[in-house]
């Protein structure tokens, strides 16, 4: 599949375990890519380093507003087109001071506090900044390396290789034994909440394998019956989530030391508090809860 298509298929599918559905927010979001964009009807995505930046109602800047305020941006690059429109992404470096009447969000907080869909393409407009800036330089030979004008490629002059944005597939897993699910915290999330087992895809190895080692490593258990869910594509930085469901098939919960702080098998009425709203680890755990009390709803 071409990288577009790959893209707008992970795009639409952000939000859904179904099929494509034209009533979705991203439906009519074309991702495409140009290394100018001086439309100023544009819908812009501005980034100060990693953070976005909205005005004060939480909706998003008019391009020759921003730069006549902050100056020429870094990144003025076309990232798709939403229902026709261009969708402008600009970036400024982490040091430019956001001036009066504009603030600086968290692209994760932000959830829920803006227009979904232009959340979604911030994403995406997030994803591309990042490539671009880690790419600047030849992996291969050292030399600076330059835009392509049509394709989200920085090519290199003297050797002529090309990156592309990197997506790094990381699988997760929601393991079920029968009225109990395992949840698991690393030491890096906030207090109280736990989640389901994720970790990357090796070099190598299927998802299959992938979902078969980390839980082995993460919490020492075995399990069977893995079943797709649904994917996500994740800009913290570049991860291309793959969600499953899997039942337990044997073992005792070791935690894996630094990686997992605690992981226990709760019951739907005692869970801990869960992943924010946004991410596809909080979608798993909801859609699987549903079919839980659905099944102990015939069993009585
Ligand atoms: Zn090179």
């Amino acid at each position: 599949m071409h990288l577009f298509a790959v893209l707008k298929h992970c795009v639409i599918n952000f939000y859904d375990d179904s099929a494509y559905d034209e009533s979705m927010p991203l439906s009519s979001f074309v991702p495409a890519f140009a290394s100018r964009c001086a439309d100023d009807e544009a819908r812009c995505y501005a980034f100060v380093g990693d953070e976005l930046l909205l005005d004060d109602n939480r909706g998003l800047p008019r391009a020759s507003v921003l730069i006549e305020q902050l100056g020429p941006p870094e990144l003025d690059y076309l990232v798709g087109h939403r229902a026709g429109q261009p969708c402008r992404l600009l970036f400024w470096p982490q040091t430019t001071q956001a001036p009066a009447g504009w603030v600086n969000h968290n692209l994760r907080a932000i959830y829920g506090h803006m227009d979904e869909a232009d959340f979604w393409i911030a994403t995406r407009a997030k994803q591309m900044a990042t490539w671009d800036r880690e790419h600047r330089f030849c992996g291969v030979c050292g030399t600076r390396t330059e835009v392509a004008e049509r394709e989200p490629a920085r090519a290199c002059p003297a050797c002529g290789h090309r990156h592309y944005p990197r997506v790094s597939p990381a699988i997760m897993v929601l393991i079920r034994d029968g009225d109990r699910l395992l949840l698991a915290r690393s030491p890096h999330f906030k207090p109280g909440m736990y989640s389901a087992l994720a970790g990357f895809v090796e070099a190598g190895e299927s998802c299959e394998d992938t979902i078969h080692r980390e839980v082995m490593e993460e919490v020492g258990l075995r399990v069977k019956n893995l079943q797709w869910f649904d994917s996500q594509s994740w800009p913290f930085p570049h991860s291309l989530m793959l969600a499953f469901n899997a039942d337990y098939d044997g073992g005792q919960i070791v935690c894996q030391p630094e990686e997992i702080e605690d992981a226990q098998w709760f019951t739907l009425d005692k869970l801990p508090d869960l992943p924010m709203g946004a991410s596809i680890a909080r979608h798993l755990i909801e859609a699987t809860i549903k079919r839980m009390r659905a099944d102990a709803a015939i069993d009585q």
